[in-house]
């Protein structure tokens, strides 16, 4: 079974929230690779295209105004099945409905504010990694040193 990659961004309420290392230390933990990462500022056009699909919706003016809010970050992590992996340790949308035990269950109580945004699927996956990297800013590696990587 070949890896996946898919994107990841840690949303304005995750950074002022100062829960970035929680949120990262659970994907690593899982045993998914981090293989990109930068902070930045989304832009209003940056938001109209990443969140095409909801452009239209009476929650997107609020939504636009949440993302570009103040910094976010934006990560690449590539493992087995790493989109359904990782949209499963997010949980439900709103984390009014997440289950307990998932990033948005156990910190966020906000339909809006629920910390992290993950690919829904292979095709969301490439396209969002294309808005925020290029090629060369991917850095896939295989573990080596071993017995140092857990
Ligand atoms: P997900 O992030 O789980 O893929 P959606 O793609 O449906 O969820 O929505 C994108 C983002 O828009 C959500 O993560 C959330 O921040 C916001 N959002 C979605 N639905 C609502 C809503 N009903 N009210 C306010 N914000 C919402
Ligand atoms: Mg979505």
């Amino acid at each position: 079974m070949p890896a996946e990659r898919t994107l990841i961004l840690l949303k304005p309420d995750c950074v002022q929230r100062r829960l970035m290392g929680q949120v990262i230390s659970r994907l690593e933990d899982k045993g998914l690779n981090l293989i990109a990462m930068k902070m930045l500022k989304v832009t209003s056009a940056l938001a109209k295209e990443h969140y095409a699909e909801h452009v239209q919706k009476p929650f997107f003016p609020a939504l636009e105004k949440f993302i570009t809010a103040s910094p976010i970050v934006a990560i690449v992590v590539e493992g087995l099945e790493a989109i359904k992996v990782v949209r499963d340790m997010l949980g439900a949308t709103s984390g009014l409905k997440a289950a307990a035990g998932t990033i948005r269950g156990d910190y966020s109580s906000s339909r809006q504010m629920n910390l992290v945004h993950a690919s829904d699927g292979p095709e969301a996956s490439a396209r969002e990694i294309g808005l925020y990297f290029k090629a060369d800013e991917l850095h896939a590696y295989v573990p080596t040193l071993t017995p140092w990587f857990k």
